[in-house]
């Protein structure tokens, strides 16, 4: 068995993962990355998801100011407006940012995020990524923490669990967990269409649970956009079957889409989630850290999880970075509470917000319907409340 030693130790390379290893590797720490799938070796086979991201201006912010967003920015098709339609009540909101230098949103491709940062990591002297790792151990003193797994053993001052909604460690640490899980999937297909998206974002609500059309990068000059469903699990487990051919799928989409983008053109791809929400009881354990989806996840109505995930790169990136210039140790219980106490009420937050949004435009009984086209008139007519909400979704 092999025995290799670093300063942070990033157990998950997905989107969490990486961007963390990214921002950290500047500190100058030595980093290992140890992640289940082939990301360097077979990565068509590892990254197969068609997801797309919505990631929020303030995300944007940030990536900018780690030199990230220059190598993003070709890849990212801007949300100018937002269009939220409530069939349960028949009302509707328009939203708009009025500064002409940034945008509500950006639509990236989840691969495309991987592969660029894969690609800009490879060429770090100060990280390692360890691909077919599954850490079936983990044991701490006072100074040092070591994983152990079927072929190496790893010791270093931290470990950065940023390893899913399912995360390992956090059942190796035994760290209690709230989790919810909605009677619902999500559908994502991502579709060309005859018109053009015009740069807007589309939310619907029915009665079944919420619909996102999502603006996306015209592809082989085809207009294209990305459709997230949130449906009971039979609906989508029926509409995705390979048995319902590709051609009731678009007359299922044309149904919903036609008056906004035209007809669909041609189905790229079609996936589905199961929902489920969950917060960690703390962000922190022995010389650890949840981060990302290994602390919470959320319900997608919002398009808000990784955004979230990102404000917790951002926070312990400048702890790391205090505890650098300081010269302080790192990984230590004092350490961990400090970042846990940065992020955890944000995202208890936002899971209670998304999981109350997702029940309320369910309701139809009258005094909600009611209460919802009063809410939806209130927001039309207050521009502060507007701005507020555009503030919310642009993360600023
Ligand atoms: C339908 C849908 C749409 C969404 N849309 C948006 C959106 O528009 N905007 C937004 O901000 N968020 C969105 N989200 C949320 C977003 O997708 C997640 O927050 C994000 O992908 C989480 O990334 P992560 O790296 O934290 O976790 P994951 O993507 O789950 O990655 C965890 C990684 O850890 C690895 N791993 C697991 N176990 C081990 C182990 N034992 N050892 C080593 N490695 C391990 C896995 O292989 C994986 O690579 C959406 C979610 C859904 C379901």
């Amino acid at each position: 068995m092999k025995e290799l030693k670093c300063d942070l130790h990033i157990v998950g390379g997905a989107l969490t993962g990486l961007l963390t290893a990214y921002c950290t590797s500047k500190l100058k720490y030595k980093i290992i990355i140890s992640e289940k799938k082939k990301i360097i070796s077979s990565p068509k086979k590892a990254i197969s998801d068609k997801r797309t991201t919505a990631i929020a201006e303030g995300s944007k912010t940030f990536l900018e100011s780690q030199g990230l967003w220059q190598h993003i920015k070709f890849f990212a098709e801007p949300i100018k407006n937002i269009k939220v339609i409530d069939n349960t009540a028949k009302s509707k909101l328009f939203f708009s940012n009025p500064n002409e230098n940034s945008n509500l949103g950006y639509i990236v491709n989840n691969s495309k995020l991987i592969e660029i940062l894969t690609t800009l990591l490879k060429k770090k002297k100060n990280i390692s990524i360890i691909e077919g790792a599954d850490i079936s151990s983990i044991k701490s003193n006072s100074s040092k923490i070591l994983t152990f797994s079927k072929n190496e053993q790893i010791r270093s001052d931290m470990i950065i669990a940023a390893d899913g909604r399912n995360s390992a460690v956090r059942k190796i640490l035994r760290t209690n967990v709230f989790k919810k899980y909605y009677n619902e999937k999500a559908l994502v297909i991502n579709f060309y269409h005859e018109k053009p998206h015009k740069n807007i974002a589309y939310e619907f609500f029915f009665k079944t649970g919420p619909l996102a059309i999502l603006p996306m990068q015209n592809h082989n000059n085809n207009f294209q956009s990305a459709l997230i469903w949130s449906n009971s699990p039979e609906t989508v487990d029926m509409i995705s079957s390979t048995k319902l051919q590709k051609k009731y799928i678009t007359e299922i989409l044309n149904e919903k889409i036609q008056q906004y983008l035209g007809k669909v053109t041609y189905v790229n791809s079609v996936q589905t989630f199961p929902l489920s929400a969950h917060i960690n009881e703390k962000f922190y354990h022995d010389r650890t850290v949840y981060i990302g989806d290994a602390a919470h996840s959320i319900h997608p109505i919002a398009g808000q999880g990784w955004n979230l995930g990102l404000r917790d790169i951002k926070s312990l990136t400048s702890i790391l970075k205090k505890s650098k210039d300081k010269e302080t140790e790192i990984g230590t219980k004092k350490f961990c509470k400090t970042y846990n106490d940065l992020c955890f009420y944000d995202a208890y937050r936002l899971f209670e917000i998304t999981d109350k949004l997702d029940w309320i435009f369910k309701k139809d009984q009258l005094h909600l319907k009611f209460a919802k086209k009063l809410g939806f008139n209130i927001i039309n007519k207050n521009k502060t409340i507007k701005s507020r909400i555009v503030n919310f979704a642009m993360g600023i």
